[in-house]
């Protein structure tokens, strides 16, 4: 019993992540044949717009001044690997593309909205079929910067109300 605590207690730490709350790059979901039981194509295109690049990298840089404070530096026991691998900013853009990673809050690949280019109207109808309703998170417009089960949960109980009243 002694040994598993004391080794959690040596490991026990905490991490410091940068993450991108609205991002401007822009995927896209396509058809691939007319077969509705074939995947779709999806194209993520992370890290595709120039300035998800610059504040990702500035938020990183932020991060290591944080870290490098010696009310924190001196509790840690290894230095951030990156930093011995990238001297100048094309490394660290470099360093960014090869190890960011996404967020599980995929939303808006059937955005509501009134405009021609919505997929579904502002009452979750599909724009130009008649009696189908989309209502889950892809209908979201934008991503919030919060979690998105509770919002999906909320376009569900409006998307009820909806049908209910036909
Ligand atoms: C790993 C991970 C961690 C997450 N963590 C959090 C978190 O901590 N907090 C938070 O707020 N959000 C979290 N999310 C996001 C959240 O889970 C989603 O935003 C939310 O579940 C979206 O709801 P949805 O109804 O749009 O889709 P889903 O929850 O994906 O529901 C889609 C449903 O459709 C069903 N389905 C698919 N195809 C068919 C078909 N052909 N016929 C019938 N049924 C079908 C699926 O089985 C599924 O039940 C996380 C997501 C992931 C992937």
């Amino acid at each position: 019993m002694g040994a598993m605590e004391v080794n959690l207690a040596k490991e026990a730490g905490f991490g410091l992540t940068t993450m991108l709350l609205h991002p401007r790059s822009r995927g896209r979901v396509r058809l691939r044949d007319g077969n509705p039981a074939t995947p779709p194509l999806i194209q993520h295109e992370l890290l595709g717009h120039p300035a998800d690049v610059g504040e990702l990298l500035e938020a990183m840089e932020e991060g290591r001044c944080i870290m490098a404070q010696n009310s924190i530096a001196q509790h840690l026991i290894r230095a951030f690997p990156a930093e011995a691998l990238c001297a100048t900013p094309e490394d660290w853009e470099k360093y960014l593309r090869g190890n960011a990673t996404y967020g599980a809050h995929a939303v808006g690949t059937c955005r509501a909205g009134g405009d021609n280019a919505a997929v579904v109207d502002p009452d979750l109808r599909v724009r130009g079929v008649n009696n189908l309703r989309v209502v889950d998170a892809s209908i979201m417009p934008t991503l919030p910067s919060g979690n998105t089960n509770a919002p999906t949960m909320m376009i569900a109980e409006r998307g009820a109300d909806l049908i209910l009243k036909g």
